[in-house]
C-alpha cells in the first residue's frame, strides 16, 4: 500500500518527458522517435529485457519482481498522436504542424515509464510485469496487431491492465465498471448507384440524391424501431457526398457512417440491417447500393476479478470514494478492447481535471494526474502480485 505523496518525485520527472514527447508527436505506427524515447529511458533504469520493432514500432519490456517466481502481468500504455493543428498555447505545444497529442498518450506513455522507473528500483512483487507501449491506438488497430504478433504467449502474460485520462473527471479520481466499458466500433459506406441525366427531366433518371435522402432517414428507424430499448445501439451517418453541378442528377451518391454498440450481438443485426434497408429502398426506385461494412475495435469488456483487484489498487491510493467503481461506459471505443479479448483484464479511467475535452485542438494531459497514473500501476502490481 503506497499513498500518493510516494509517486511526487517520479511524477516530476515524468512530465519532462510528457513535455518532450508533447513536443513531438507521432502518428500511426510512425513512432520512431518517440519508440526510441521509451527505449532508451527503459534501458537506463536496468529493466531485465527490451523488446522493440512489434507491430513495426511497438515495444514490450520485461521487469522481474525480487519476491520470487510468479505470474507475468500486463501494463498497456498508448504512444500514438492525432492529425490536429494544435491549439492549446502550452510552452510546451506541438513543434510538428498538423500533428498533436490530443488524447493524452503522452502522459500515458510518461505514466508507464515513471511506473518502470520506480519498480526496478523497487521490485517489491513476485513474477514479472510486462510494459507493454503500443503504436496506431487511434486508427490502425495497434493492439490488435501486437496481439497477432503473438505478446500474450511469446512473454506469457496471463492478465492485461489499460489506463486512459478522462477530461472532466476531477483530478485524483479514477472510473471504472465491470463489464461492457466502452464500445464497439464499426464503420460503413453505402454508394447509391443511380442513373444520371438532365437536372430539368428527372423522370428520364433514377436519382442517387433522393435515393440516399431516404436511406439516411430509414437508418433511423433500425435503432427507434428494430432494438431491444434497453440496449445501447448508436448509427450516426457522418458524411454525404453526390454531384457536382445544379443542372445534373447524378449517377451516384456516397453515404459514410458509423455503428457503436455495448451488445456485441448487436454488431451482426447493424451489419444486416444496415444493407438491407440500403438495398430494399435503393431497388424500390430503380437503383441498387454498394455496401462496405468494416468490423473495427470489439466492445471493451473488464472482467469481474481483475476489476475488483484494480478497485482496490486504487484505493489504496486515494480515499476510496474517489474510486467510482460504477461508472457508466462510454459508447467511445478502445483498442485494448482486443488485449482483453485475449486476456482478462480491466481499463480504468484517470481523472484529467477541467481540461478540454479529448481531440479538441486546445486539449492537454494534466501534469497533476501523473502521480496518480504511476500510483495506480504501482500499486496494481503489488497488489495482483503480492510477496
Ligand atoms: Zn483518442
Ligand atoms: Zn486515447
Amino acid at each position: 500500500m503506497r499513498g500518493i505523496e510516494e509517486f511526487r518525485e517520479v511524477a516530476t520527472e515524468a512530465s519532462e518527458w510528457r513535455r518532450y514527447l508533447h513536443q513531438n508527436p507521432e502518428l500511426d505506427y510512425q513512432l520512431q522517435n518517440t519508440a526510441s524515447f521509451v527505449a532508451e529511458k527503459l534501458a537506463s533504469f536496468s529493466i531485465n529485457h527490451i523488446e522493440t520493432g512489434i507491430a513495426e514500432t511497438g515495444i514490450v519490456a520485461l521487469i522481474q519482481g525480487e519476491g520470487g517466481d510468479g505470474p507475468t502481468i500486463g501494463l498497456r500504455a498508448d504512444m500514438d498522436a492525432l492529425p490536429i493543428l494544435e491549439a492549446s498555447n502550452k510552452p510546451w505545444s506541438s513543434t510538428i504542424p498538423g500533428k498533436m497529442h490530443a488524447c493524452g498518450h503522452d502522459g500515458h506513455t510518461s505514466m508507464l515509464l515513471g511506473a518502470a522507473k520506480y519498480l526496478t528500483a523497487t521490485r517489491n512483487f513476485k513474477g514479472c510485469v510486462a510494459l507493454i507501449f503500443q503504436p496506431a491506438e487511434e486508427d490502425g488497430q495497434g493492439a490488435q496487431r501486437m496481439v497477432q504478433e503473438g505478446i500474450m504467449d511469446r512473454f506469457g502474460i496471463s492478465q492485461v491492465f489499460g489506463m486512459h485520462n478522462q477530461p472532466g473527471m476531477e483530478v485524483g479520481k479514477f472510473g471504472i465498471s465491470d463489464g461492457p466499458i466502452g464500445g464497439a466500433l464499426d464503420d460503413f459506406d453505402i454508394i447509391v448507384k443511380g442513373r444520371g441525366g438532365h437536372a430539368a427531366s428527372p423522370h428520364r433518371t433514377v436519382d442517387p440524391v433522393v435515393i440516399a435522402a431516404q436511406i439516411i432517414l430509414g437508418l433511423q428507424t433500425l435503432v427507434s424501431r428494430g432494438t431491444d430499448p434497453l440496449e445501447s445501439l448508436v448509427i450516426s451517418v457522418t458524411k454525404l457526398n453526390a454531384g457536382t453541378a445544379y443542372n445534373i442528377i447524378p449517377e451516384h451518391a456516397e453515404i459514410s457512417g458509423t455503428v457503436r454498440t455495448l451488445a456485441p450481438g448487436l454488431r451482426d443485426f447493424a451489419e444486416t440491417q444496415i444493407l438491407a434497408v440500403a438495398q430494399g429502398i435503393a431497388r424500390g426506385f430503380g437503383g441498387d447500393v454498394e455496401f462496405k461494412h468494416r468490423r473495427l475495435d470489439p466492445v471493451t469488456v473488464n472482467h469481474t476479478a481483475e476489476t475488483n483487484m484494480a478497485i482496490k489498487a486504487a484505493r489504496n491510493l486515494v480515499e476510496p470514494a474517489s474510486v467510482d467503481d460504477k461508472i457508466r461506459p462510454s459508447m467511445g471505443s478502445e483498442d485494448f478492447a482486443y488485449m482483453l479479448e485475449e486476456r482478462p483484464g480491466a481499463y480504468i479511467l484517470l481523472g484529467n481535471g477541467p481540461t478540454a475535452g479529448l481531440h479538441n485542438p486546445a486539449y492537454d494531459f494534466n501534469d497533476e494526474a501523473l502521480p496518480y497514473g504511476i500510483g495506480y500501476w504501482v500499486n496494481l502490481v503489488e497488489k495482483a502480485l503480492p510477496v
